[in-house]
C-alpha cells in the first residue's frame, strides 16, 4: 500500500534529538527552541514567533489574545479543521461559518461582510492546501469593521500571498508542525504576532500565565502570575526535530514541489475532458505543495475512485467533514444547506499521497490508478 503520508526523517533530525537528550534539559525555551525559532524568522522573514506545542494551541493563544467574551461572535470557514473552532468555542464565543469558494475551497471573501454583526470580534481565515485566501479583501473588511484577523496557517508554512509569506497577514497566525505537514516536529505548532505588546502578553500566556519569559531574559528579578495561560511550551526534543526540518526547508519544498507538479500535469487533460477539478493557484499566490487533491462531478464518483484506488494499492483521503453538518455544528443550530458550496465540494473532493520521500514508481503508480478509474461520467 503507498501510504497516505510520511514524514522525512534524515540523521540530521535524529542527531539533534541525541544532542538535545544529552544536553540534559529537556523542557522548552533552551537552544533548540531558540534555533527553531530564529530558522523560522529568517526563512519566512517574521519578526516575532514562537514555537507551541501544536498549532491548536496557537489557536488557543490567539483567541485569549483577541479577548473573546462570552457572545462574541467570531467568522471561520466550516470547511477546516475542527480547532480552528475549538479555540474561539473554549473562549465562549459564538462560531459563525461562511461558505467557501470552490476554486480555492477558502473562505469566499465576497460573503464576509454579510456575516458581520455589531458583535463580530475576530475573522479566522484558513489558507486550504496552502493556498492564501483573498487577504487584501479580507483584511479591508476587518479593518472597516474594527475585527482581529486570524491565520490558520497550519497548512501554509512557506507560502505566499502577493510575496508576503503566509503568517504575516494578519494579528496573529498559526503554523502546525503536526506530523502531517510540511516541516513536522511530531506535535507542534508557531504563533506569529508583529505588535509588540501582544507579544510579550503571548510570551506569558504560553508560559502558564507568567512572566517566566522575561525572568530568564533577566528584564524581571522574580517572575509572576500575571494572565490567564497554560503550558503551551514545546519540549527541547521536539524542537530539535524542527531545527533539522527547517534547515531542510527547501530540500523538502522542493520535492513537494516536484511531486505536486508532476501530478498537475499527469492531470491536465482528465481536467480538460471535464472528468475532474485541479486544483487553482490563484495569480496572487505562491502555494507549499502541502496537498494535492482532486475534485470529482459528484460524491458517488470521488467515494467510488477513493475505493477504486484503495484496490490498486493507494491510500487516497476524503478531507473534512464540514463543521457545521458535523453532530457538534448540527448541536449549535446549523444544518447541511445553510452553506450549500461547502457541503458540495467537502463531498466531492479526493486527497493523493503528498510527501517529500514520495518514491517516482509511487507517484507513476497512483498517477496511472487516478487515470484508469474507468467510472468516471
Ligand atoms: C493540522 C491543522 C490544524 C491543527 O494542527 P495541530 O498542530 O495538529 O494542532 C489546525 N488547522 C488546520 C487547518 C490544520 O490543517
Amino acid at each position: 500500500m503507498v501510504s497516505f503520508n510520511q514524514p522525512s526523517i534524515t540523521s540530521l533530525e535524529k542527531g539533534y534529538v541525541e544532542e538535545a537528550l544529552e544536553q540534559k534539559k529537556l523542557c522548552g525555551d533552551g537552544v533548540f527552541t531558540k534555533k527553531a525559532g530564529n530558522l523560522l524568522k529568517e526563512k519566512l522573514q517574521l519578526s516575532n514567533v514562537l514555537l507551541t506545542t501544536s498549532c491548536s494551541h496557537a489557536l488557543d493563544m490567539s483567541a485569549i489574545l483577541c479577548d473573546i467574551q462570552y457572545g462574541d461572535e467570531v467568522i471561520i470557514p466550516s470547511y477546516t479543521f475542527v480547532s480552528t473552532a475549538n479555540a474561539f468555542l473554549l473562549r465562549g464565543a459564538k462560531i459563525v461559518f461562511c461558505d467557501i469558494n470552490p476554486k480555492t475551497m477558502n473562505m469566499d471573501a465576497n460573503l464576509l461582510e454579510n456575516l458581520i454583526t455589531n458583535k463580530t470580534k475576530a475573522i479566522c481565515v484558513v489558507h486550504y492546501a496552502g493556498v492564501p485566501c483573498d487577504m487584501d479583501t479580507i483584511n479591508a473588511i476587518a479593518k472597516k469593521h474594527d475585527v482581529f484577523v486570524v491565520e490558520d496557517a497550519a497548512q501554509a508554512v512557506g507560502s505566499y500571498y502577493k510575496n508576503i509569506p503566509c503568517g504575516r497577514l494578519s494579528d496573529f497566525a498559526c503554523y502546525s508542525f503536526h506530523e502531517t505537514k510540511n516541516y513536522v516536529m511530531g506535535e507542534g505548532g508557531a504563533i506569529v504576532i508583529s505588535d509588540e505588546e501582544f507579544f510579550k502578553k503571548a510570551e506569558m500566556i504560553r508560559e502558564k500565565g507568567t512572566d517566566r519569559s522575561q525572568f530568564f531574559r533577566g528584564q524581571v528579578d522574580k517572575y509572576t502570575w500575571r494572565s490567564i495561560g497554560s503550558s503551551y511550551l514545546p519540549s527541547e526534543v521536539l524542537a530539535a526535530i524542527l531545527c533539522g526540518q527547517l534547515e531542510r526547508f527547501d530540500e523538502i519544498m522542493n520535492k513537494r514541489m516536484t511531486i505536486w507538479n508532476a501530478y498537475h500535469e499527469a492531470f491536465e487533460k482528465l481536467e480538460k475532458s471535464k472528468k475532474i477539478i485541479r486544483p487553482c493557484v490563484p495569480e496572487y499566490a505562491k502555494h507549499n505543495a502541502h496537498m494535492y487533491y482532486l475534485v470529482l462531478p459528484n460524491k458517488l464518483l470521488r467515494d467510488k475512485m477513493l475505493e477504486y484506488l484503495k484496490s490498486q494499492g493507494i491510500w487516497a483521503v476524503f478531507h473534512y467533514i464540514p463543521l457545521h453538518s458535523s453532530p457538534m455544528g448540527l448541536n449549535m443550530g446549523y444544518k447541511a444547506e445553510d452553506l450549500p458550496l461547502t457541503e458540495e465540494y467537502a463531498g466531492r473532493l479526493l486527497r493523493l499521497p503528498m510527501y517529500a520521500d514520495l518514491s517516482k514508481e509511487d507517484m507513476e503508480k497512483i498517477i496511472e490508478g487516478v487515470k484508469s478509474f474507468n467510472e468516471y461520467a
